[in-house]
């Protein structure tokens, strides 16, 4: 299974990847919980992330796309596939990976399209209380969202990808339809 997670911060996407990765057995791979460990654990790449991350910015498309290429290179991945969660942020990014799977002859089966209005994001956030969920950071992350993620439905939307899931309502129910999205050959 080769998933990509799309969506808005706050749509659900980290709930909604991580139960559909244990449902199938496939790694889960996130780039917002591997750069947070790397600024726990203190790391160079954890130190020039957190100045980014605190800000509500993205971190450099060459940094990112290189822990990706990295991650993807292993045999987990190679055997089972992946569930990518907040990769690919930017058009750049997108490429990068369609030029990372066609080097490893693999294709993307399905890009799943979690959408959440803008009120109900700002009153997750705000409630998840994590170090870069402040009400100006938020509204941060969300331009930064808009003008350089959204271009990402579009262009997935073009290659016939695209399965947009309402990403308000029951958990159990929104992991049902992502399931059934995905197909059951997934
Ligand atoms: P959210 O829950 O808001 O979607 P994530 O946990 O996915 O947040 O990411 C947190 C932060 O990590 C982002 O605001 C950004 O600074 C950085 N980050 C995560 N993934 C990427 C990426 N693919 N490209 C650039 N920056 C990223």
């Amino acid at each position: 299974m080769k998933v990509v997670f799309l969506g808005p911060p706050g749509a659900g996407k980290g709930t909604q990847a991580v139960r559909i990765a244990e449902k199938f057995n496939v790694p889960h791979i996130a780039t917002g919980d591997i750069l947070r460990a790397a600024v726990k654990e203190g790391t160079e790449l954890g130190k020039l992330a957190k100045s980014y991350m605190d800000r509500g910015e993205l971190v450099p498309d060459d940094v990112i796309i290189g822990i990706i290429r990295e991650r993807l290179s292993q045999d987990d991945v190679r055997s089972s596939g992946f569930i990518l969660d907040g990769f690919p942020r930017t058009l750049p990014q997108a490429e990068a990976l369609d030029e990372l799977l066609s080097s490893i002859n693999m294709e993307l089966d399905k890009v799943i399209y979690l959408n959440v209005d803008d009120e109900e994001i700002v009153k997750r956030l705000l409630s998840r209380g994590r170090a870069d969920d402040n009400e100006d950071v938020i509204r941060n992350r969300l331009e930064v969202y808009r003008k350089q993620t959204a271009p990402l439905i579009d262009y997935y939307k073009g290659k016939g990808l695209l399965a947009e899931i309402n990403g308000v309502g029951d958990i159990d129910e929104i992991t049902q339809k992502i399931v059934e999205a995905i197909g059951v050959n997934g």
